[in-house]
């Protein structure tokens, strides 16, 4: 499917505008001329899970091929099918699309971290990891760029209740004669020692869930994506178009379904905590909960993460940054050499001082030593 490519050019000298997190405005490389995003006065809103799903169940997507034709030089060129905006790959011009999903974005996070910001923030973050092999420095040192990526998110509110069963174990102590050998003879004496009383235990709470975040792209893994929270859902802005310009950005590709089996796994881990300290006593054991979730609702909304590729040994390495708050996540490989060379040196260490307890006059006789 053909699209146009909506742009949004300078008033002085013609030349594209792209999105800079600088000025938090549209800027023009050539004159340096910026335009204001004007700020909606919309409403962020939720909307209903349920409804979305059944909407969904009667409007399958059909996956299509994207092409655009870029602006600037006219030459048309392929887009993942799941992209919204890139740069046109021959002369850089910023290009945007339009949405195919039946769900778009309504809310974004602009990136509010500069290219340059996030440069040197991964910078320091590999400088720390040891074992780093000496080619990812050198990669980070390197003129890679890091690209930035507006991916989309799942947001879910829901109000839940859950009936648990399980045991509240309470410590006690108890006095126990023991038989004990003193210098070498038997003796009875007597010792506290601590039990544990279980008594089984039912009940219910309740917990009230707001903006459980879920990644739905799968263009960094989840194990990442997923690291990169927590996101201040509180300075969402209404979507406008002008912030994917100059950026990647991307359609879900994990469905609304999908995101909420992802964000009840994390609700769980809130409720086991609360449960556990329902219960009370010193320890507690689990062995049934039921969570009935009510009034859940979502949001489809855009995050800013600046990614960086690098690939050794055949495999590639992510990394990313939070476009709002800067954190650096990421895939560490290891440098088997560097490894060898330090375990190698602890154990020239440990032969030393085996050295040393054999032949404790060894360190005199190397000071004495005078030829
Ligand atoms: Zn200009
Ligand atoms: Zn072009």
């Amino acid at each position: 499917m053909k699209f146009q490519s909506i742009n949004f050019t300078c008033e002085g000298c013609g030349a594209p505008l792209r999105y800079s997190p600088m000025t938090n405005s549209l800027r023009c490389e050539f004159c340096s001329g910026t335009e204001d995003i004007p700020l909606s006065s919309e409403t962020i809103e939720e909307y209903d899970f349920h409804k979305a799903l059944r909407f969904l169940e009667t409007h399958r997507a059909k996956e299509i091929t994207k092409k655009v034709k870029c602006s600037k030089c006219a030459v048309t060129f392929k887009l993942t099918p799941y992209s919204i905006s890139s740069n046109c790959p021959y002369c850089d011009t910023p290009a945007i699309t339009n949405f195919v999903k039946d769900i778009t974005p309504k809310s974004i996070l602009p990136f509010t971290i500069t290219d340059n910001e996030a440069t040197r923030r991964f910078k320091k973050w590999i400088g720390s990891l040891w074992f780093a092999p000496n080619k990812l420095k050198e990669f980070v040192d390197g003129d890679r760029k890091l690209v930035g990526y507006y991916l989309p998110h799942w947001t879910y509110d829901s109000q839940t209740y859950s009936r648990y069963r399980g045991k509240r174990g309470v410590v006690y102590y108890v006095t126990v004669e023991r038989t004990v050998i003193v210098n070498g003879r038997q003796q009875r004496v007597s010792k506290r020692e601590a039990r544990i009383r279980w008594t089984p235990v039912e009940g219910a709470v309740s917990n009230s869930f707001d903006d459980i975040t879920v990644g739905a792209s799968k263009t960094i893994s989840h194990a990442i994506l997923d690291n990169l929270s927590p996101w201040d859902t509180s300075r969402l802005l209404p979507f406008d178009e002008k912030y994917l310009s100059g950026f990647e950005s991307e359609e879900y590709t994990i469905g609304l379904d999908n995101g909420f089996e992802f964000a009840k796994m994390k609700m769980d881990r809130v409720i086991r905590r609360d449960i556990k300290r329902d219960i009370g006593g010193d320890q507690q054991q689990i062995s049934s909960v039921d969570t009935r979730h009510s009034d859940t609702t979502y949001k489809n909304a855009l995050f800013p993460v600046w990614i960086a590729k690098f690939k050794w040994k055949d495999k590639i390495y992510n990394y990313a940054i939070n476009g709002q708050s800067g954190e650096v996540v990421g895939e560490r490989p290891y440098s088997v050499v560097k490894i060898i060379v330090l375990v190698g040196f602890i154990l020239a260490l440990l032969g030393i001082g085996f050295y040393l307890e054999e032949y404790p006059h060894l360190i005199e006789d190397i000071f004495a030593w005078n030829p």
